[in-house]
């Protein structure tokens, strides 16, 4: 396998959300598994949509999952600077060429001629496009007209060309440029569109492959003629399948589709996410074994890429995060457990985890499950339904209050002796004190759990309710 050079390049619009770091993840792992490169390029031409806080939230993510770049913001590199809007006069050079060779033309269309076309050409129910009207221009015309600035440059089209490439994922692919306007490429700005921009990086970056969404291959021809004019080579290409919801349309926010940062928050592990990921659109024996970014640098390839959607499983998500969360010791639980945790207090946590480990899908289910521990809580009696709980709590209070060695051992031994003797249901009772003390019918185990609790404090909360 030849080294490659691949390229994350993310439009900062906003945080982007899972399927966009799939896309990195991809990269990266090609990258890895080749002896390559991986490149994060900023995108940022669009300043409409330009978000500032952006930025920063793509390499958290990427810096959160392990991603480390090779070249791009912070390290920089042998092609810097890797954001597009340092890099204008790049475009514009090429942008030029393109114009001189016959590729492109200048277009002084105004606004309001390019809004009437489009609107009479809906009416005719036809595909609104450029009708070329700046295209026969002549030389002079175009001098006397750019003198008075405000115009772009257009990508000339052929009329009537199937383009056709092998995409590495999809197979062959056939769009016929009948489809397609005359792109933009240079904005009256300045500034290039996505397209221009995009196939000069890529070029003078020397991206060998060039990874994105299915969304793009649309966008593929367009990129192909410049390549042809300007007699580059281009990058081989594969286009990663879609991602849908658990009801087949395209993933949205709605299904869950959320950045990495909003599933850290939530108390998910970059193990479990990176898994999670790498299997949307890539499989590997039955899709559900764990592994390690180590273990998949060794057995990614993109062979194994589908070009079929796929599903994005939220229950699925959610077992690889307890799966993850089980295989980390007590210590480092503890460690990654200190953002949701009420208060820090190793020695308490080392007793809490072990009870926990087992019992949680995501980090903040912790205080949820153990918040109890760090503070008394207000119980709503309502949870305590049929059970005669006053009954119940005076005779554990009576029985508590005796035990001398505060252990769940002794506890358990008193406590189910007090049961036997009154001939009680075992479930009931331990529902009964478990409300008591943590308001809530699910907990640790409950004996173990009073006595982390300590008895003055357990007395303290079952007296309370009586
Ligand atoms: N900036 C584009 C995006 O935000 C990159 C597309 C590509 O990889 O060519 O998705």
């Amino acid at each position: 396998m030849k080294p490659m050079r691949v390229r994350f390049a993310p439009s900062p619009t906003g945080v982007p959300h899972i399927g966009n770091t799939r896309t990195a993840l991809f990269d990266w792992l090609l990258a890895k598994k080749s002896g390559g490169q991986f490149i994060v390029r900023i995108e940022d031409t669009d300043r409409k949509r330009y978000d500032k806080k952006s930025l920063d939230k793509i390499l958290e993510i990427l810096e959160f999952l392990g991603l480390d770049w090779d070249e791009g913001p912070k390290v920089d590199g042998p092609h810097q600077p890797y954001f597009q809007t340092q890099r204008l006069k790049k475009y514009q050079k090429i942008a030029a060429q393109l114009v001189e060779k016959g590729a492109a033309y200048y277009c002084f269309c105004s606004q309001e001629r390019l809004d009437k076309l489009r609107k009479k050409q809906k009416e005719a129910g036809k595909i609104p496009r450029y009708d070329r009207h700046c295209f026969s221009l002549s030389k002079k015309e175009i001098e006397e007209k750019k003198k008075q600035g405000n115009y772009v440059i257009r990508l000339k089209m052929p009329d009537d060309r199937v383009y056709q490439w092998h995409d590495l994922i999809q197979g062959e692919i056939k769009i016929n440029s009948k489809e397609l306007d005359d792109q933009i490429l240079l904005k009256s700005d300045g500034y290039p569109t996505y397209h221009l921009a995009v196939v000069v990086d890529d070029y003078e970056m020397n991206i060998t492959h060039i990874i994105r969404g299915v969304e793009w291959i649309s966008s593929t021809p367009k990129h192909m003629a410049i390549y042809e004019a300007m007699k580059w080579k281009m990058p081989a290409i594969m286009h990663l399948p879609l991602i849908l919801g658990s009801d087949k349309s395209k993933l949205s926010k709605r299904h869950g589709a959320k950045s990495i940062l909003d599933y850290k928050k939530e108390g998910y592990l970059k193990e479990a996410l990176i898994n999670f990921m790498v299997y949307l659109g890539w499989s590997y024996k039955d899709n559900s074994q764990l592994l390690s970014l180590e273990e998949l640098v060794k057995i990614f390839n993109y062979e194994n890429i589908q070009k079929q959607n796929c599903i994005f499983d939220q229950k699925k998500l959610d077992w690889f995060n307890g799966q993850y969360i089980r295989m980390k010791s007590d210590e480092e639980l503890i460690k990654l457990l200190k953002p949701f945790t009420p208060r820090d207090d190793k020695k308490l946590m080392a007793r809490i985890v072990p009870l926990i480990k087992e019992r949680i899908t995501t980090l903040s289910e912790f205080s949820q499950l153990a918040g109890f521990f760090f503070a008394r809580p207000k119980v709503d009696l309502a949870l305590f339904e049929k059970l005669d709980y006053r009954h119940y709590l005076k005779s554990a209070a009576g029985v508590l209050q005796s035990i001398e060695s505060w252990k769940e051992g002794t506890i358990t031994g008193a406590l189910m002796h007090l049961i036997d003797k009154n001939h009680w249901k075992v479930g009931d009772f331990f529902m009964t004190i478990r409300i008591a003390v943590a308001d809530s019918r699910y907990t640790p185990p409950i004996n173990d759990s009073i006595a982390i609790l300590g008895k003055k404090e357990t007395l303290a909360r079952i007296k309370m309710l009586f």
